[in-house]
């Protein structure tokens, strides 16, 4: 069958709004930092799990392979159709979830959210505020990542310290399997024992074992305040000694610690206006947010234990100034401060990127190795380091500023090779939030053993026989 009688069949199954041609959808075959591109013949908007699966089921029919795509905020490329296999000739289409935007259910009672892929993390946070609850995940691309490429890439973000990743937010889940079938796990049950966990397989599935159509999510009890500090730290030997006094000066009140480079504060204040938020100059400084669980004294009480603890972190020399938010306004700051690395990283420039996570009592030292690795192999190179350290997640930047790229450019296989070994010597993975994608999918076999890559692919094949999701995604090659 020809593509455009394909397209006819969709238009006649979805409608008109089901479908759109190859030339209205150049942005879509693009990923957000413009690192892949790939080809399909056009993109499918099912507005139902009943649409999603007569979509799969027409292109088992007529042999079509299927892209998944959400927000495409994705950092790996997992969203954009790879370049097939040699052999393989099956048109790619991309099934945009992009009307599948309802929230069906908020239950108090439950603490719970149900709703379908496409609606955003930002609309599940709007949703849960109303309910005066706490959706946690939270990350820079919020107003534009999915529900289901949340689940898809079991996404962290900055309050994985305290609430854990989207696998810990996932109760229940509807997917379209490969043969078009529909499984119905979407249930709300803290407790269930009966038998395999088959939600788990789909979330990180990154879209090569089913289409998530509608999950049950968790919400928590909202915190009456937060507040940050920002804190500069004497070096980064002292992180490790930080982190622990963070977590235990007052307990159960850490939701969130982050790494900020001066290099990336000195990018964030020239390009966005941000004002310093301390007088002083240092190599690291540290974002820290403690909650208040009720309001009235409590949030009397965070601002106290906020400054106890940057008391005696001076104290003990851990850090050599920090300053608590007062207002929302310098709060926000503080965050645009944060959200904005991701943005200034690259500094325009080409770079060598990770988002790898090491034991976090292991940072300095890894960060010590790393560098020193780096102006080995590519003199005058500078390493980027940020990140939600709290979970020992880090993203490691690569650049040359302000000089010529083509060193690192010509340097890169070698590099990669090598600090991908140097993560695996600490016991580390060189993809921590943002998946395999297309872009780690061969550079993961080094991380696992023979019997963990026979098992993901073994898992691949029962659940998708024909590889007609997403393929060249994730998995290695055999
Ligand atoms: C500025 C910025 C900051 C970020 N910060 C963080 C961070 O702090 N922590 C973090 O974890 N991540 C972060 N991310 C990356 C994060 O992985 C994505 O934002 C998000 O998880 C992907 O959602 P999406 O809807 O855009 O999915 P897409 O990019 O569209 O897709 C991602 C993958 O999921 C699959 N997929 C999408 N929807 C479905 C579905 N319904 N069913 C099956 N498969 C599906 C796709 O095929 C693809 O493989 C950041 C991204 C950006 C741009």
């Amino acid at each position: 069958m020809s593509n455009s009688r394909f397209a006819d069949a969709v238009r006649r199954r979805l409608g008109a709004a089901g479908w759109l041609d190859r030339s209205q959808i150049d942005a879509a075959l693009v990923d957000f930092r413009g690192v892949f591109t790939g080809e399909a013949m056009g993109m499918a908007r099912p507005a139902s799990t009943d649409e999603v699966a007569a979509l799969v089921q027409l292109c088992v029919e007529h042999d079509v392979a299927i892209v998944t795509q959400g927000g495409n905020t994705g950092l790996s490329g997992g969203a954009i159709p790879a370049t097939p296999r040699s052999g393989d000739a099956r048109p790619r289409l991309v099934v945009s979830m992009s009307r599948m935007r309802a929230i069906e259910d908020v239950n108090i009672e439950r603490g719970t959210i149900t709703a379908q892929a496409g609606v955003t993390v930002e609309e599940l946070q709007h949703c849960a505020a109303e309910a005066d609850r706490l959706f946690a995940p939270d990350w820079g691309a919020r107003g534009t990542a999915t529900l289901g490429g949340a689940v898809s890439t079991n996404a962290g973000g900055i309050n994985v310290v305290k609430h854990g990743n989207m696998r810990e937010h996932v109760l229940g889940l509807e997917v379209v399997l490969a043969d078009g079938r529909v499984w119905d796990g979407l249930r709300s049950l803290p407790k269930d024992n009966s038998g395999f966990d088959l939600k788990q397989l789909f979330i990180s599935g990154e879209g090569t074992v089913g289409i998530v159509t509608r999950a049950v999510v968790r919400m928590h009890e909202r915190p009456a305040q937060q507040r940050i500090a920002f804190a500069s730290l004497s070096s980064l030997n002292a992180l490790n000694e930080l982190m622990a006094l963070a977590r235990s000066a007052v307990p159960g009140a850490l939701s969130a610690l982050e790494l900020i480079p001066e290099v990336g504060v000195a990018q964030v204040v020239e390009k966005f206006g941000v004002r310093r938020p301390l007088g002083i100059v240092s190599d690291w400084y540290v974002l820290i947010r403690y909650d208040a669980m009720r309001g009235g004294d409590d949030v009397a009480r965070v601002d106290d234990d906020l400054t106890m603890l940057l008391n005696r972190a001076l104290d003990a020399q851990l850090i050599t100034d920090g300053v608590i938010a007062g207002t929302d306004a310098q709060e926000s700051n503080l965050w645009v401060m944060r959200d904005e690395l991701t943005a200034t990283r690259s500094f325009g420039g080409f770079g060598v990127k990770y988002d790898l996570a090491i034991p976090p009592d292991r940072i300095a030292a890894f960060v010590e190795r790393a560098d020193t690795l780096v102006s080995t192999v590519v003199p005058g190179a500078l390493s980027f380091v940020f990140g939600h350290v709290g979970d020992g997640n880090l993203h490691f930047t690569v650049l040359t500023p302000d000089v010529d790229d083509a060193p690192l450019i010509r340097a890169a296989s070698e590099l990669r090779t090598k600090l991908d070994g140097l993560v695996w010597e600490f016991n580390g993975t060189i993809s921590a939030e943002h998946g395999l994608g297309r872009e780690l999918r061969e550079r993961v076999v080094g991380q696992k053993s023979d019997v963990e890559l026979d098992l993901m692919r073994r898992i691949k094949r029962a659940l998708d026989p024909d590889d007609r999701l997403n393929p060249g995604v994730m998995l290695p090659d055999e």
